[in-house]
């Protein structure tokens, strides 16, 4: 979709490392990293937000949770990490590309369930 950012990351108008890059899912750092690991995994096609799926999505959707396990045992973050959404403005969604965010790397447990992504930065 035109003016989607994360559209442009996919199309490689924005250069980008990718961490993982699939038929279907991409993977790579977020510009503001939340945690001392911190990834977004996108599926390529643009989809604006949880809420909008759809049953033909399934496959793709599942993929970026096993994408999620190889990315943490490749990055040495698997015994600890998270997998965060934000749908809608209000829960904190500030990209209208499906996003998924893949947290983690701290060296205390000290994290806290928070009610949205954003809140783990304070
Ligand atoms: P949200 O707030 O929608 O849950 O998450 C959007 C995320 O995208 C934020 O964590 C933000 O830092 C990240 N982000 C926004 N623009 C860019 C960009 O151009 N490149 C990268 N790598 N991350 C971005
Ligand atoms: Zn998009």
């Amino acid at each position: 979709m035109k003016d989607c950012v994360f559209c442009k990351i996919v199309k490689g108008e924005i250069p980008t490392n990718f961490v993982y890059k699939g038929k279907d899912v991409v993977a790579f750092r977020d510009i503001n990293p939340m945690a001392p690991v911190h990834i977004l995994i996108i599926p390529k096609q643009h989809i604006s937000s949880l809420a909008n799926v759809k049953d033909k999505d399934k496959d793709t959707l599942g993929m970026i949770q096993v994408c999620a396990s190889k990315i943490a045992k490749k990055l040495g973050i698997d015994n600890a990490f998270r997998l965060l959404i934000a749908s809608g403005e209000k829960a904190g969604q500030s990209v209208f590309h499906l996003h998924y965010h893949l947290v983690g790397g701290w060296k205390e447990p000290s994290i806290k369930m928070e009610s949205e992504p954003g809140g783990l930065r304070k």
